[in-house]
């Protein structure tokens, strides 16, 4: 049946999501400080009016900073029993205090972060990972199935955020490794095609070899034959090893590759001119670089 539903955070995902969402017709209104709504969304005047008198309210925002922000202002105006899913990366720590507040006030709240980016976004075939009660995952299925392919519910509230760090910080480690080995094959005049045709058939495989790689020319069409053009930024990449080394912190977890990886992303974003590049722009970066 058509649901009433909230989007607010109309950026380079949220915009595709609620178009998606319109499209198979339900009844969207949005909100965005800057960005306009995309065709089929209506526009409200403020984030609280567009949680007010609806079903579900999705958020798709920066970071856990501003989630908290949004939170406060729209949970008081959101209809009893209505649900808040929250599809923005952040903090498990953001993600359980913003469900715990859901829950004193009478709503359902998931934390549904996704993975596959600003073109799965548009096809409609996200991976959703999400943390929250049964009840709300059920109310929230229908939607999943429209703006992607595949929900996992992995327990609690903030156990899809855990989820997605927890992926992203391999992510993270395993491009950094594809990518200095691809910098050694070069210095011991390895070809790279013959690494590749070796390392993707061998025990040594990956997603970001197989899948993403960072070698121009070579495998599958990535980022690396668009000379490094996102694709999934560098500043990206560092901003969940963040998230990850911070809950890894928090929880007493010993993390040394993903500590690693995070302060390897920190150099490269800050210091060495890898910000709006492609975070497998690590291969030139390694490939230009000593050990000193
Ligand atoms: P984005 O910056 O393009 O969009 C965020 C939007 O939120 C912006 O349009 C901004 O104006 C809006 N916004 C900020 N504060 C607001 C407020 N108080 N009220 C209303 N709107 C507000 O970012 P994005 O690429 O769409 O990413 C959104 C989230 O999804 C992030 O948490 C990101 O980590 C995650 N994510 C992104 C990708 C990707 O490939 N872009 C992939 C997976 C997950």
């Amino acid at each position: 049946y058509t649901m009433k539903i909230g989007f607010i955070g109309l950026g380079n995902m949220g915009a595709p999501m609620a178009a998606n969402l319109a499209a198979a017709g339900h009844q969207v209104t949005g909100f965005d400080l800057v960005a306009e709504c995309p065709e089929g969304v209506s526009q409200a005047g403020s984030a609280a009016e567009a949680a007010s008198d609806r079903d579900v309210v999705i958020t798709m925002l920066p970071n856990g900073a501003i989630l908290r922000r949004v939170a406060d202002e729209i949970l008081p105006s959101m209809q009893p029993g209505a649900v808040l899913v929250d599809c923005s990366t952040v903090e498990v720590d953001a993600a359980r205090d913003v469900a715990a507040a859901a829950e004193a006030a009478g709503l359902g709240f998931l934390d549904a972060p996704v993975s596959g980016g600003v073109g799965g976004a548009a096809a409609g075939t996200l991976t959703f990972m999400v943390g929250g009660s049964d009840a709300a995952f059920e109310t929230a299925r229908p939607l999943f199935d429209i703006m992607g392919q595949k929900a996992v519910h992995c327990g609690g509230a903030g156990n899809g955020q855990a989820a997605k760090i927890c992926n992203n910080m391999i992510l993270g480690v395993t491009m950094i490794a594809t990518c200095e080995a691809f910098a050694l094959a070069d210095k011991l005049g390895l070809d790279r095609q013959a690494m590749f045709d070796v390392v993707s058939t061998s025990s040594g495989y990956s997603w970001t070899m197989n899948a993403y790689c960072p070698a121009p020319g070579i495998g599958p069409q990535s980022p690396a034959d668009n000379e490094y053009k996102p694709g999934f930024a560098a500043e990206l990449m560092l901003k969940d090893l963040r998230l990850s080394q911070q809950a890894a912190e928090a929880a007493d977890a010993d993390t040394p590759m993903g500590q690693a990886a995070m302060a390897l992303y920190q150099r490269f974003v800050e210091e060495e001119g890898g910000a709006g590049r492609d975070f497998s722009a690590m291969l030139p970066r390694f490939e230009a670089r000593g050990r000193g």
